[in-house]
C-alpha cells in the first residue's frame, strides 16, 4: 500500500513564529506563514486529490493522499477551519504534556478540531529529545499518558500517532501499537508502508518555510523529483548520523588518547 502524506508544523503570521507551537530558530525553519501555507492549500484543493483521514478506507486509491500537522501548536485551530472551508480532513498530532501551556492547543481546542471532523492523534507525551532512546518502559509511557489524556478529552479512542523528531524504531512503533496506535506516521521521506504488530507505518514528506505551493503538489502527487531529493537528502543524513558517532569514538581512541602521554596503562 502507498500513501503519500505531507508533514507540516505550525502555520505562523510574518515573523511570529514563537506564537504557536514549540519556541526557537530551528523549530521556526518548519513553520510556514499564513499566506505561503493558503498558497499551498489552493494549489492542492485544485489538483483534484483527496486529502481524507488515514483511517477511511480509500485513502489508499490513487491520488488520496494524508495532510498531517506536528506538535499541537495553537494555530491548528486556524488551520482546520482553513482546511474545513476546502473539504479537506487534517491529522493533528498534539504533544499532550503541552496541552493549555503558552503557544498550544487548549483542551477545548483539541475537542473542536476532532469534532469539526480532523483526526487527532498522539506527537507522544513530552516529544522527548530522542524518542528510540528511550527504554522500553519509557516509550510505552510516552504513547499511553498521551492517548490516555486525548481518549479522555474526545470521549472516543485514539488510533493516529507521529514520531516526535522522526526518531523513528522499531521500538517506537512496538510502543505505540501497545498502545492502541494503529496509524503511525514517521519523518521518513516515502510513499511505502509497513506493519509493526498489527500498527501500521506510514512515511511523510516534509514541508517547511520558504517551500514553494509547487513542491506540496509534487510531494503529495508523485510529480517532478522532489520526492526523490526528500529521500535522498534524508537518506544521506542517516547514514552520517550512523557513521558520525562511531568515528568520533574511533578517532578519540586510536589518535587522541594514542597521544596522551599518560595513556600507556
Ligand atoms: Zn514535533
Amino acid at each position: 500500500m502507498k500513501i503519500p502524506a505531507l508533514m507540516y508544523h505550525d502555520v505562523v503570521e510574518r515573523g511570529q513564529a514563537d506564537a504557536s507551537g514549540f519556541p526557537g530558530g530551528a523549530a521556526a525553519h518548519y513553520k510556514l506563514d499564513v499566506a505561503e501555507f493558503d498558497t499551498h492549500l489552493e494549489a492542492l484543493a485544485a489538483s483534484g486529490s483527496r486529502f481524507a483521514a488515514v483511517t477511511d478506507t480509500f485513502v489508499a486509491a490513487a491520488g488520496n493522499g494524508l495532510l498531517t500537522f506536528d506538535d499541537g501548536g495553537a494555530s491548528a485551530v486556524a488551520v482546520a477551519a482553513a482546511l474545513t472551508r476546502r473539504g479537506m480532513i487534517g491529522h493533528f498530532l498534539i504533544t499532550t504534556a503541552r496541552i493549555g501551556q503558552q503557544g498550544f492547543v487548549s483542551a477545548a481546542d483539541v475537542v473542536a478540531l476532532h469534532s469539526a471532523g480532523h483526526v487527532v492523534g498522539s506527537h507522544s507525551h513530552t516529544h522527548p529529545a530522542e524518542i528510540s532512546r528511550l527504554s522500553m518502559a519509557e516509550l510505552e509511557r510516552e504513547w499511553q499518558q498521551s492517548v490516555d489524556i486525548l481518549s479522555a478529552l474526545l470521549g472516543a479512542p485514539v488510533t493516529v500517532a507521529s514520531v516526535p523528531g522522526g526518531f523513528y524504531s522499531r521500538q517506537v512503533a512496538q510502543a505505540a501499537a501497545a498502545a492502541g496506535i494503529r496509524y503511525l506516521l514517521t519523518s521518513e521521506p516515502t510513499v511505502r508502508t509497513q506493519v509493526v504488530d498489527g500498527c501500521l507505518i506510514l512515511g511523510r514528506y516534509t514541508l517547511w518555510r520558504g517551500m514553494p505551493a509547487q513542491r506540496a503538489l509534487d510531494l503529495a502527487l508523485g510529480s517532478g523529483v522532489a520526492r526523490q531529493h526528500q529521500w535522498l537528502a534524508w537518506n544521506l543524513k542517516k547514514l552520517l548520523k550512523r557513521w558520525a558517532r562511531p568515528l568520533y569514538r574511533w578517532v578519540r581512541r586510536t589518535l587522541l588518547e594514542r597521544s596522551r602521554p599518560s595513556a600507556g596503562n
